[in-house]
């Protein structure tokens, strides 16, 4: 950064870190709120409800239900430019249901979705970071456009590249978007991966499969036909490619021969273009299973996604603020947690972690995907890791729960608001930030054509996780907390 991009730390900044400071109730109770609801994607109900309301109750004009998403939403502050967007999931995982603070696993309800990753914590920063800005900027008059955007099912890749595709994102100049870590870290290049999710299902015709099963045509042989041609297929992919897949339709009963199979694949690569050749061939061997089962396959496109890469303007600005703000400072009953969790969890034993990550150059590309790919193509993106959960440990796994509703996710939910809400004030102190990550970003995407992945009519998965979401919510449902956090 030069000199004239270079971050202050201006009072609109310590105007922010004061409402998150005298916020800490209310941040503790958005928090652990969304943890007990731990709505799957697409079923993020009540989570967003209560976003959208406290952000329309901190001065936000709220629209819900963007791009077909029922529980998305885009809330707007401000007028005219830079128009800066901040970003982020608040979706939960099937079977994943874990109690705070309990050291060992221990379901909250016995095979319920819930939170083992800590986008729970996402949520609570990114409505936390959004109104802190907000007071500033209405304090000191800022000029710019915030754009919030709640960002349903990451769990699936699915919301971002719709918002994209749709336009939500044409107007925005640069966008930040948090996610939980182990320490605070930011970086720049290509961070993640390419992702393209597709289900494949096949149509044959039942019979009876003891009496007449050559009368039948089995949907389930395709699919493990299928299965078999990916598997053998596997040998020729390029080092950076993999696939990985379900079986979500297999048949009824054993002397039914299926009519119908279903198979959902996620193909990965470092570049949407891998990705997409990945497909291509994915499709040729459905088409081989289906020829030899002489049965027919439906091909849905449910999300793809281009791979999540780092603008190095934001990346700097990030680490200023970063260092700015400072890790938390934890408790030693905070570190026992962490210490017992990672002992039990049979990881490096070494407590919390208090330190900020140092950007040395370019990130290391990651096999993981997220949906806030796309965004990053459309704009200067940043990707903000901020510390609110234990380090070593497996997202997804139930040790990963154990920290989501207790100070230690209160505490990093607070110091990643301030360096979001810190970054996004800068944008607006200093419009040559904003400048410049365009110009950086100009250069680094250049040669790139992005387009989108998804096909041009394809719809949201509306229905994605409802089944799941209804068998468990009622259950779920007494372990809601009471407390409505109340922001001043
Ligand atoms: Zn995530």
């Amino acid at each position: 950064m030069n000199a004239t991009t270079k971050p202050s730390n201006a009072p609109e900044k310590q105007v922010a870190a004061q409402f998150i400071d005298r916020n800490g109730k209310a941040i503790a109770a958005l928090n652990d709120s969304i943890f007990y609801f731990g709505e799957l994607g697409m079923q993020e109900f009540e989570t967003s409800r209560l976003m959208c309301d406290l952000l329309e109750e901190g001065g936000f004009t709220v629209e819900r239900g963007i791009a077909g998403f029922p529980t998305g939403f885009c809330a707007t502050f401000g007028s005219g430019g830079p128009v800066v967007a901040i970003h982020t999931e608040y979706d939960a995982n099937p079977d994943n249901s874990q109690k705070a603070g309990v050291v060992e696993p221990a379901c909250i309800v016995e095979g319920a979705p819930g939170h083992c990753e800590g986008h729970n914590v996402n949520g609570a920063v990114l409505v936390t970071a959004a109104l802190a800005a907000q007071r500033a900027m209405s304090e000191f008059g800022l000029q710019g456009t915030l754009k919030v955007f709640g960002a349903p099912a990451e769990e699936q890749l699915v919301s971002r590249p719709y918002f994209v595709r749709d336009g939500w994102f044409d107007d925005v100049d640069v966008a930040i978007a948090p996610h939980i870590g182990a320490e605070f870290g930011v970086g720049y290049g290509l961070i993640q991966s390419a992702l393209i999710s597709a289900v494949f299902t096949f149509h044959g015709e039942s019979a009876h499969a003891g009496v007449a099963p050559w009368k039948g045509r089995d949907a389930l042989d395709a699919v493990v036909l299928m299965d078999a041609g990916m598997a053998q297929y596997r040998e020729h992919m390029t080092k950076t490619m993999s696939a990985q897949r379900v079986i979500t339709r297999g048949g009824d009963q054993p002397n039914v021969v299926p009519r119908i199979a279903s198979i959902w694949w996620y193909f990965r690569d470092t570049s949407a273009e891998g990705a997409t050749k990945l497909f291509e061939r994915a499709k040729k061997i459905a088409e081989g299973a289906a020829l030899m089962s002489d049965t027919t396959c439906e091909v849905e496109v449910l999300s793809a996604v281009w791979p999540v890469r780092g603008n190095q303007t934001l990346a700097e600005l990030i680490q200023h603020e970063y260092e700015a703000v400072g890790a938390p400072a934890w408790t030693p009953e905070e570190d026992a947690l962490a210490r017992a969790l990672q002992e039990k969890a049979r990881v490096k034993v070494e407590g919390l972690r208090s330190t900020v990550h140092r950007m040395t150059g370019p990130a290391v590309q990651k096999p993981a995907a997220n949906d806030a790919g796309d965004v990053s193509w459309k704009a200067p993106m940043a990707k903000v890791y901020y510390p609110a959960n234990i380090p070593n440990i497996n997202y997804h796994h139930w040790a990963a729960g154990v920290a989501l509703a207790t100070p230690i996710a209160h505490k990093g939910a607070a110091a990643g608001a301030k360096v979001v809400a810190n970054a996004v004030l800068e944008c607006f102190i200093n419009p040559a930030v904003v400048e410049e990550a365009k110009r950086t970003f100009a250069r680094e995407t250049e040669g790139v054509q992005f387009r989108s992945m998804l096909p041009a009519d394809q719809k949201p998965p509306v229905s994605l996780n409802a089944d799941t979401m209804a068998r468990y919510r009622d259950a779920m449902r007494p372990h809601y907390i009471s407390e409505k956090p109340r922001f001043e």
